[in-house]
This record gives structure tokens, sequence and C-alpha cells, in this order.
């Protein structure tokens, strides 16, 4: 029988390094939903390749091109956010939840509801909800498996392990674009220099992230709520060629290292094909070519994020959502031309401090409306400030 699957973010890099993987073995499948949101023309395409059931685009603004584009094929088409989430509670066994950003919540939430196996790119879900998505996903008798590559490193060498014989876990970071630049120049990045990654082929606000180190703040959080470790058992290495992708260190002082290529198709494909590893078309790594790997302490003066990351997981409550709904704007802000690179960080530290000011928004019990009510609100506090530095 083949399995049934759904791709949310089709369009992505993610979505489309799953695809890759999906099309090498394309009998085994029954697409059931992809979607994506402005990019028709490869939404249409990749669903009339692997006949899926349903094709959703985000924008309702695109429902007749998405029509057009999908005309004389079988494939039904649908628009809007709540098409979305419709999409993923179309039954299914597993579930790649890739849309970037908030957006990805919802359907995420409404996989997991179905009980199938969620493979958790979308890791803004476990910053902003990681409780409720895991909770969630516990009453539904659903699995996550992670996709983002630390976090599929961790949960693969913590297989057949005791989680509380694990002292710490350490998530490398490359650096990003900007890793040996003087830190004076830092204000002065152009989004084009901030838009290419050293090793890592991934979606534009990712990769600025990776710059800026929001990422690993993110992932950072993302270790926390996945693997319910105290924050002070997680570290973060700089390793500027992005091979060994994660570390476990054991109470008898063992370290578990995962190693491999930069690409995203090996945690993608694990995840796909969990509890058994298939053949994966991956680089095999010639480690005597390589010859050194390179491990460092983080600059904090250089990504003031991680900081802010320890201060979101002290704080507790909804401030992970505060944090990525302020982060979102601040890049926001940065693409559009209206702060620097630097000020994406005091953009998103201003809007921590003031929501962490006004009682009864950070410590609101954990429920979908509370995280897109602070949410919306900690958007609104990010272009306030984003407005104070660009007047
Ligand atoms: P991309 O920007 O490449 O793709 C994002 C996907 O989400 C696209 O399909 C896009 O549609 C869709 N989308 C955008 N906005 C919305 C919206 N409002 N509602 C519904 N769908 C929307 O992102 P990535 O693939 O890089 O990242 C996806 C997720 O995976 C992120 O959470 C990211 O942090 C995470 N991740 C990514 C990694 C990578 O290597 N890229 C590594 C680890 C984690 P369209 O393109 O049609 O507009
Ligand atoms: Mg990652």
């Amino acid at each position: 029988m083949p399995r049934r699957i759904s791709i949310l973010g089709a369009t992505g890099s993610i979505g489309q390094n799953t695809l890759d993987l999906v099309r090498r073995n394309v009998a085994a499948y029954d697409v059931v939903a992809l979607t994506g949101a402005g990019n028709i023309a490869q939404l249409a395409a990749d669903a009339i390749e692997m006949r899926a059931k349903i094709a959703v685009t985000a924008r309702p603004d695109l429902l007749e091109d998405l029509r057009d584009a999908l005309k004389g094929s079988d494939v039904e088409a649908a628009a809007g956010a709540d098409a979305v989430v419709e999409a993923a509670s179309r039954p299914a066994d597993w579930i790649m939840s890739a849309i970037v950003g908030a957006a990805g919540l919802a359907p995420g939430f409404a996989a997991l509801a179905q009980g199938c196996t969620l493979a958790l790119a979308n890791k803004e879900s476990l910053v902003c909800a990681g409780q409720l998505l895991l909770e969630t996903a516990h009453t539904h008798g659903a699995t996550i498996l992670p996709v983002d590559s630390e976090h599929s490193a961790i949960f693969q060498a913590l297989v057949g392990e005791d989680i509380t014989a694990v002292e710490r876990i350490i998530i490398t970071a490359s650096g990003g674009a900007f890793r040996d630049w003087p830190l004076d120049k830092l204000a002065q990045a152009t989004l084009d220099q901030a838009s290419s990654h050293p090793n890592w082929d991934m979606g534009q606000r990712i990769t600025i992230d990776s710059a800026s180190m929001f990422n690993k703040a993110m992932e950072v959080i993302e270790t926390r709520e996945f693997f319910g470790v105290d924050p002070d058992q997680i570290e973060v290495l700089v390793h500027p060629q992005s091979m060994v992708h994660a570390l476990v260190g054991f109470r008898d002082g063992g370290l578990m290292a995962h190693v491999g290529p930069p690409d995203m198709r090996h945690a993608i494909g694990y995840a796909l094909h969990h509890p058994h590893r298939a053949h994966l078309p991956v680089e095999r790594l010639d480690l005597a070519a390589i010859g050194q790997l390179d491990f460092s302490t983080p600059d904090g003066a250089r990504w003031p994020a991680l900081r802010l990351a320890r201060e979101v997981m002290g704080a507790g409550g909804l401030m992970g959502a505060v944090f990525n709904a302020a982060k979102e704007t601040a890049l926001d802000g940065f693409i559009a031309g209206q702060i620097n690179f630097t000020q994406m960080a005091e953009v998103v530290e201003d809007t921590m401090t003031q929501l962490d000011r006004q009682p009864g928004y950070i410590d609101v019990s954990m429920t979908l409306d509370n995280v897109h009510k602070v949410d919306h609100l900690a958007r609104e506090a990010a272009k306030a400030a984003i407005d104070k530095r660009a007047g």
C-alpha cells in the first residue's frame, strides 16, 4: 500500500528537497495535498506530476491563477489560510510541515490532530507553542519527527539512549555570512550579503537568520522544547564546515556526534523513512580529504540573538511567541530596508521588554488563540520599534 503523504510548504526549499526524495520512489507514495503561497507555477507543476488530490495556495488572490495552471488535470484547487489548514487535516500517514514562519502553526496542529507522523521543519511551531504542540501530538497519538538538521542529529544520537543520562546537548552553527566580518561593519551589511550562506542552500529568510544567529537562537529554544532538557544543558558551538550537526554529551563523559554533509535531504530522508534507514542521494564525506574540522565559542557581541534566546527560556510562558513574531517583523523591516542588520536584534529586545512589562500577555495559558493574540501584539510592538528607528 502506498503511503499517504502531504507536504505543507511544498514550493519552498524544504518542500522541494522533500519532493526530490519522493520523486525517486514515486510508486511508494500517494500524495494527498501540496501547499504553497506565491509560487503557483511550481505548485501546479508538482501537484500534476505527483497526481496530488489537492493543491492549495495560502493566497486567496491567486486562486484563479492556480485553477488555470491546473486546468485539464484532476487536481482540486483551493486557496486561503483556512484551506491550508483543511488540507493539513485530510487523512495522511506522513505530513511534512515546511511552511516558513508562524503561518505554519495552525496547519501543523491540524495535521497532528489527525494522528499522523509530522515531519517538523517549521521550528516556529516549537518556539511559539512547544508544550502545546507536544501535548497535542500525545493526545492524538501522533508522532513528531524533527527535520531541522541539528535536531534530527540529536534525535539520531539519542536512539537507544536514556534521556536522563544526557548531560548536555551541543548544536553547531556555521556562523553564517558574517562570521569573520569586523564587528563595526555589521551595521552596513546589505540584504544581498546577508542572503548568501557559506554552506547551506536554504530559503532567504532562514539564510538571513543564520547570519544574525536568530536561526540558532530559535534552535536553542527548539532543543529545549523538543527534548525537554534544561536551558543550561544546551550549548552552541561555531563550526564553519557545517559537517558536525550536533553532539550529545552523556554523564559518563562520552559524546555522540552526528556527522554528515550539509544537505537537508539527509534529515528529511531520515524522517521520511523512520524508523528505517534508506539509501539517500547525499554526498559521502571523505574525512581524509576534508582533513580538519574547526570549533569555537560564539562571540556574544557579534550575535546578541543567542543571549535573547536565554532570556526567552528564562521567561517561559508565551515569550517564545513574542520572540518569534518580533524576529519575523524585524526581518521584514531589514528586507524592506527600514532598519539595518544590527537593528534587528534591538527591535526584538525592545519588543520582549515591552511585552514583558505588560501583565497578562506572557503568562496566560498556552492555547493556539493566546499564541495568535500575543503574536499579533508583538508584531505591532516590533513595527513601532522599527518605525522609531526608521523615522
Ligand atoms: P522557503 O521560504 O523556501 O519556503 C517556505 C514555504 O512556505 C513555501 O512553500 C512558501 O510558498 C510557503 N509560505 C510562505 N508564506 C506562507 C504563508 N503565509 N502561508 C502558507 N504558506 C506560506 O522556506 P524554507 O523551506 O527554507 O523553510 C521552511 C521551514 O523549514 C522554516 O520554518 C525554516 O525555519 C525550516 N527549516 C528550513 C531549512 C532549510 O534548509 N531551508 C533547514 C531547517 C529548518 P511560496 O514559495 O509558494 O510562496
Ligand atoms: Mg538548523
